[in-house]
């Protein structure tokens, strides 16, 4: 369920990654904007900020979001990665202007940046003609093509996801890496077992004892917590192509632009329905939709979620402050689902 509000207190920046176990680590969503190509009087469009642990990923970067991050509370500085779907005004515009503020504040750490092509021509240009070069590094990292690993650490990877759109796509599938068998205290306690057998055995590996006898590995360890994934899926028309890649996410973001009484104009832009976003979280077996990038032309937002609840019961709508937290999913769960 969504935790509507703001929930993150105090100041939160990026430290060095630690070792830590994946156990209960957050994994948060806030929508900063859910609207589509124009902002509304209520709302910017579309924007998220992904916490997970410490680290802070900004997808899309619409206009306002220096003020959402400031309302929200949220750790501007703490951003070093910035993910950009493609660049339509809607989804980059806010860029400039958060690298600029960046600027001011004095930043220094490098800031990565992933989009298709084109975004390092448009910020360039930009700085070039007001003659400033920001006081930290930007790094470019051009996507061109769905299914690529584009950021990986010791605990999560992004992988682009290629839409079908005007112009050059991708969403983003952040998901947890799977972490080691978990080894049973009272099993090292009981069998002596060595630092170097604990590797094999937290590998997969059975322990021979004296008498070769054989303990199954399964006697031995727990079952990891089950990895978390976020599937982010804007702007798209309707298609199958990437249901594969997203299948069985913990939550999908997707865009339902209109209501399917509109079918023919979003298929004409290349834009989804609540229905259509629906049928591809059906699709795909996810386990919660979450809907967004919604026209200008709605002020209310039932229908959009009523429609989609008709083909997908578990499905929500994005709203602007808004905090998605995807539930830890320990491995005992594995167990009871095999
Ligand atoms: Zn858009
Ligand atoms: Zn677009």
């Amino acid at each position: 369920m969504p935790v509507i509000g703001n929930l993150s207190k105090g100041k939160q920046s990026e430290r060095k990654p630690e070792k830590q176990h994946i156990l209960n680590t957050p994994f948060k969503i806030h929508i900063l904007g859910a609207s589509a190509a124009i902002p509304t009087s209520a709302r910017l469009t579309t924007t998220q900020l992904v916490q997970y642990h410490n680290k802070n990923f900004l997808l899309d970067c619409a206009e306002g979001t220096q003020k959402q991050l400031r309302i929200f509370k949220l750790p501007m500085m703490g951003i070093n990665h910035i993910f950009i779907s493609h660049i339509h005004g809607d989804h980059y515009l806010g860029l400039p202007g958060l690298i600029f503020t960046m600027h001011l504040l004095g930043r220094k750490k490098p800031l990565h940046i992933y989009s298709p092509q084109g975004m390092q021509e448009i910020i360039d240009l930009q700085y070039r003609i007001s003659n400033l070069v920001p006081g930290f590094e930007i790094r470019y990292h051009v996507i061109s093509q769905g299914g690529q690993i584009i950021y990986h650490d010791n605990q999560i990877m992004v992988e682009s996801i290629e839409m079908e759109h005007t112009i050059e796509t991708y969403g983003f599938l952040i998901r947890e890496k799977q972490e080691p068998l978990k080894i049973r205290k009272k099993a090292i306690e009981k069998y002596n077992i060595s630092v170097a057998d604990i590797k094999r055995i937290k590998a997969g590996k059975d322990l021979k004892i004296k008498n070769n006898e054989v303990i199954p590995n399964s006697q031995l360890t727990l079952p990891p917590a089950i990895p978390r994934s976020y599937a982010f899926c804007s702007d798209t028309g309707f298609t199958s192509k990437y249901i594969e890649q997203i299948k069985h996410a913990d939550l999908l973001y997707h865009e339902a632009t209109f209501l399917h009484d509109k079918v023919d104009i979003a298929t004409q832009k290349t834009h989804c329905t609540a229905l259509q976003a629906a049928q591809i979280a059906s699709q795909a077996q996810v386990r919660q939709l979450m809907i967004g990038h919604y026209s200008a032309r709605y002020d209310e937002l039932s229908e959009l979620l009523a429609e989609a609840k008709s083909e997908f019961e578990n499905t929500i709508i994005a709203m602007e402050g808004d905090v998605i937290e995807l539930p830890y999913k320990p491995g005992e769960e594995a167990l009871s689902e095999e």
